[in-house]
């Protein structure tokens, strides 16, 4: 097991450390380029896919496919399981790789991987639980049932900030459903996404099966735009933001294929007046602060009872303040760097709108300089706003947290859900009444509603995902599967008459 070092050392020549023994060798110099946001540096440069090598690779996953459809499922999941051995062994590099890439604390990379572990162990017990029902016919002498069998090529589309769990939850699922798989990471984060299609061939070549049934293509959004309007991509699985579920779901529905969306969210905790302050400032500050504020699930708005609005703003700028800001590789570093540049710029963008909006500064918000100025490092904000206005309503993938105040728990519910994103929330309350309305019908809108726990964090055993222009997809545990699979139905007749459903009769043939 290698042992994470501080970047101030030589980052790239650790990536390139990190690569080998997880079984990469590293590809030819090219136009994509892999940084750090720890310093800003390159660590490398990669070919991007062209054109022809995103066909190839579609091809090779078609053909793949017509021989792993017809592999037992549970023999299929020895890919899986195989791989979750793998990621156990290299839990710490393929972390380390990841907070290298994506700048994520080391606890939060490894448990990245540990996610991508534990659906992996999801998707070896699944695969002998793909279920079809049998329904009652109604004609005598028939038996009606439904048969599960995979789709075909599934596209993956995955966003930097959890550069390989993402593929693994959409992975692991379909290849135990029988599809092959071409994945589009970020282009932000090549290098971790060379690992994880490295460890994933290895897994396939020890256990017998063929290594085609995944393939990996680099590039930006034009690389991903080939996968967008293949045809031999049954479906496109797009996690990242709205602005690319627009242009992606309409492109994949034109040609009667299927999506599976997983875009931004806005999610929000309503703390009521009866909530435990300590608990819910700890799950709060996660929420809000972990990842740099750079998650789906990221907590971005609290809707507050007036009776606690101030005494919770004061105890989350007391825990702000000494969340430490800094190198992710450091022990005690809670908030390493945002993604760049742009990232930073946005964030900036988003504060000085609300002020404008009239929304006062609580704490944070200043950039933190850590290694030199190619680097984006800031302290999580906290702005307490007079009203929901525009720029609360959009997610701004950065550690702001506005926050709101309420009075009647129905106007806070409606706080709530004016926004059009619909991904993860919660309410910390110990009134029963209050947690079972926010988990109505009439409640929450969102995919995911918790109570007093915060909105990030999901266990892979549940459905993920959410509604409105989060998309409406739903990955990872439960019953996701049923999206990388197509349903037959099966009627079989084993009387000798032939009696037709609703009671037709239709016989030419006189008795
Ligand atoms: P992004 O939308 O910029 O990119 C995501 C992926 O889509 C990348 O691989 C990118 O190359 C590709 N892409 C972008 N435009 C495309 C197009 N027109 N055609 C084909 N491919 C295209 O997102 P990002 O900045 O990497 O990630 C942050 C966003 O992702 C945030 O909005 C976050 O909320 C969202 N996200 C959502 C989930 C979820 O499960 N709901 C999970 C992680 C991230």
């Amino acid at each position: 097991m290698t042992r994470a070092t501080s970047v101030a050392g030589d980052p790239a020549a650790r990536a390139v450390e990190l690569l080998s023994s997880m079984g990469v060798t590293m590809p030819a110099p090219g136009s994509l380029v892999a940084r750090t946001p720890i310093t800003g540096a390159a660590l490398t440069t990669l070919t991007a896919s062209s054109g022809a090598d995103v066909d190839a690779a579609i091809g090779k996953a078609a053909n793949a496919f017509r021989d792993w459809r017809t592999v037992p499922a549970p023999q299929r999941a020895a890919v899986v399981r195989r791989l979750g051995e793998l990621l156990r062994e290299h839990l710490h590099e393929l972390g380390e790789l990841a907070t290298l890439e994506a700048g994520k604390i080391g606890a939060e990379a490894r448990g990245e991987v540990q996610e991508m572990i534990d659906v992996c162990e999801f998707a070896v017990g699944l695969s002998r639980q793909l279920y079809g029902r049998t329904m009652a016919s109604e004609r005598p002498g028939h038996r009606l049932m439904e048969t599960w069998h995979p789709l075909g090529v599934v596209g993956v589309l995955s966003a930097f900030n959890f550069p390989v769990a993402v593929w693994s939850w959409n992975t692991a699922i379909a290849l135990v459903c029988g599809d092959t798989v071409v994945w589009k990471p970020s282009e932000t984060t090549p290098l971790t996404a060379l690992a994880g299609h490295a460890l994933l061939r290895r897994a396939a070549v020890e256990v017998g099966a063929d290594p085609e049934i995944h393939q990996l293509v680099q590039g930006a959004a034009d690389v991903g735009e080939r996968l967008v309007d293949d045809e031999r991509v049954a479906l496109l699985s797009a996690t990242g933001s709205v602005r690319m579920g627009r242009t992606v779901g309409p492109r994949v529905a034109a040609r009667f294929g299927r999506c599976l969306l997983e875009l931004g969210g806005n999610n929000a905790a309503i703390v009521t007046a009866s909530a435990d302050l300590e608990l819910t400032t700890r799950a709060v500050v996660f929420a809000a602060a972990g990842t740099a504020g750079q998650r789906c699930t990221t907590l971005r708005r609290v809707i507050a009872h007036t009776d606690v609005v101030a005494a919770l703003g004061d105890r989350l700028c007391d825990a702000y303040h000494q969340l430490r800001v800094g190198d992710p590789l450091e022990d005690g570093v809670l908030v390493g760097p945002l993604i760049n540049g742009r990232a930073y710029t946005s964030m900036q963008d988003a504060l000085a709108r609300a002020l404008a909006d009239g929304g006062e500064l609580l704490c944070g918000g200043e950039r933190v300089i850590v290694h030199g100025e190619e680097s984006y490092y800031v302290r999580p904000a906290i702005v307490r706003m007079p009203a929901q206005t525009e720029v609360v309503r959009e997610e701004t993938f950065a550690p702001i947290l506005y926050v709101l105040t309420y009075y009647d728990f129905d106007d806070a519910i409606a706080l709530h859900n004016q926004v059009p994103q619909g991904l993860s929330s919660t309410v910390f309350t110990r009134d029963q009444r209050e947690a079972e309305r926010f988990l109505a019908a009439d409640g929450s809108d969102c995919g995911i509603a918790n109570v007093n726990i915060g909105t990030s964090g999901a266990e892979i055993g549940g459905a993920f995902g959410g509604e409105k222009q989060t998309g409406g997809g739903r990955e990872s545990g439960s019953d996701s599967w049923k999206a990388y699979m197509r349903r037959a139905t099966n009627t079989i007749n084993y009387s000798t008459e032939l009696p037709l459903a609703q009671g037709i009769e239709f016989s030419p043939v006189s008795s």
